[in-house]
């Protein structure tokens, strides 16, 4: 049924990615067998759970992470790598329910979460090639016009920007698509993979207990948390699900009243083959990544070994779009033509954990146990600091968790066997504007 499918499907987009061919993965960590006492037991080893365990344990407590596959196996070892300010909602669901001071606070959390990346890429010694640097652009007249709004409240923000429009926009990226661009130097990008591994290394070296291919599949709640796996269970004081889309699939009884509030949508990326490194600062200055504003939208970037990682296309229905290596081409060469005929080495995808607002999804069932989820495609950044946020409200400073836990989402109307159709009929309005 529809849980098997999406298991399934998720494992076979892991199976091309860059990624993955570009790392040396240490051996696995064993399976949990027998039973283990923590302070706190987190679910989950992608950015979001490996962030809070290493703060949680930089704190000094005992910390266990139970990851159902492998370390940075999930959407946070394969993602377009780039790291913006702001979240996938814009502002509004901050403004309309949290009033403009805790608006504001969420907004600095946000370019906090980016700056946090590079403090630890220093600090930690976590080499995930790192590069400040990012190109919004748009593809219409109209878009030109909403990139210049989000460019004006960027500037209210204190990120400014440089923007170029007509012919000036190939000054930033050389491409025929885009009408108008704008560079700002605060958000960046990185090799997700490598920040997942290097974090999951420092937060072993900080004391963590890791154990993979340990997916758990109950959890019992009270006073005392007792995560349940095929072959033993840890106790624990505090909790932490950090699971994405993958978590009901695993457990379906872990936490059942926070899954019908995201939605797995897939999105997949390419990866040609090393480019002329000339070539590469042609095409886009800086070393930027790129995105375009369309609400399906084209994410783009050089990688350190100069190929082009590109993304785009998603499916609503969580199946994998046919002859999806040849319809990312197209998307590519629409937007560099130079490009045509390229070898494209890799392919690959995942899934995103969207909420019906776009706005993450943090909160807390009883008083002791933490989740992360919603990060609608904007997690890079985000996930880093809500692993932070969760380690601060564990130690009994909650205000900035707050913030966040304060906002309301709904679920996504038809249950789990309508939510997927109805949700793809909803998205067919936004992909026709885009066309407009
Ligand atoms: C193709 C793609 C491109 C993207 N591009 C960007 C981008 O450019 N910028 C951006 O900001 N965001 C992007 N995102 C989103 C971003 O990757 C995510 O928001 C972020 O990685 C989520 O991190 P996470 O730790 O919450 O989840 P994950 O990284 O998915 O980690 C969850 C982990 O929990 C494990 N798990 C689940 N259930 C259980 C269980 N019951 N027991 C044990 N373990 C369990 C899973 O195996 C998984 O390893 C992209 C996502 C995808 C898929």
């Amino acid at each position: 049924m529809f849980s098997r499918s999406l298991l399934g499907s998720d494992t076979q987009l892991n199976q091309q990615s860059y990624y993955e061919a570009s790392v040396v993965r240490p051996l696995p960590n064993a399976p949990l067998h027998g039973a283990v006492q923590a302070d706190v037991v987190v679910v989950g080893a992608g950015f979001a759970g490996l962030s809070a365990a290493l703060e949680l344990a930089q704190q000094g407590l005992s910390v266990v992470v139970l990851e159902a596959d492998r370390v940075g196996s999930g959407a946070s070892g394969r993602n377009g790598g780039q790291a913006i300010v702001g979240y996938a909602s814009g502002q509004g669901p901050f403004e309309a329910q949290l009033g403009e001071a805790d608006a504001q606070c969420a907004w600095d959390m946000s370019v906090e979460a980016v700056d946090l990346i590079e403090q630890r890429a220093l600090a930690l010694g976590i080499d995930c090639d790192w590069q400040r640097g990012y190109t919004y652009v748009a593809e219409s007249a109209r878009k030109a016009r909403a990139l210049q709004a989000e460019v004006d409240d960027l500037r209210r923000r204190g990120v400014d920007c440089d923007v170029a429009t007509g012919d000036d926009v190939r000054r930033l990226i050389d491409s025929p698509r885009y009408v108008a661009a704008a560079y700002e130097r605060r958000s960046g990008h990185l090799h997700p993979l490598k920040y997942a591994l290097g974090l999951a290394r420092v937060a072993q070296a900080a004391g963590v207990r890791l154990f993979e291919n340990t997916p758990v599949t109950g959890l019992r709640r009270g006073p005392t948390l007792v995560a349940t796996t095929a072959h033993g269970h840890v106790t624990a004081r505090f909790g932490v699900l950090a699971g994405n889309c993958m978590l009901p699939e695993y457990g379906p009884q872990v936490a059942p009243e926070i899954t019908p509030r995201v939605m797995p949508v897939g999105t997949y990326m390419v990866g040609t083959a090393p480019l002329d490194p000339a070539l590469c600062e042609r095409l886009i200055a800086h070393k930027a990544a790129v995105c375009d504003n369309n609400f399906v939208l084209d994410y783009f970037r050089f990688s350190a070994d100069h190929r082009l990682l590109f993304g785009g296309r998603v499916s609503y229905t969580t199946m994998t779009p046919h002859d999806l290596k040849g319809v990312m081409a197209r998307r590519l060469c629409a937007v560099f033509p130079a490009l045509k005929g390229v070898p494209i080495e890799y392919v690959w995808g995942g899934f995103v954990d969207i909420s019906m607002n776009r706005a993450p999804d943090f909160g807390r069932l009883g008083d002791n146990l933490y989740y992360l989820q919603g990060f609608s495609g904007h997690g890079v950044a985000l996930t880093g600091l809500a692993g932070q946020l969760v380690a601060e409200a564990v130690a009994g400073q909650a205000g900035r968790f707050d913030v966040f836990s304060r906002l309301q989402h709904r679920p996504f109307p038809g249950g789990s066997l309508l939510r997927t159709p109805s949700l793809a009929l909803g998205m067919l309005w936004y992909r026709l504007r885009d066309a407009l």
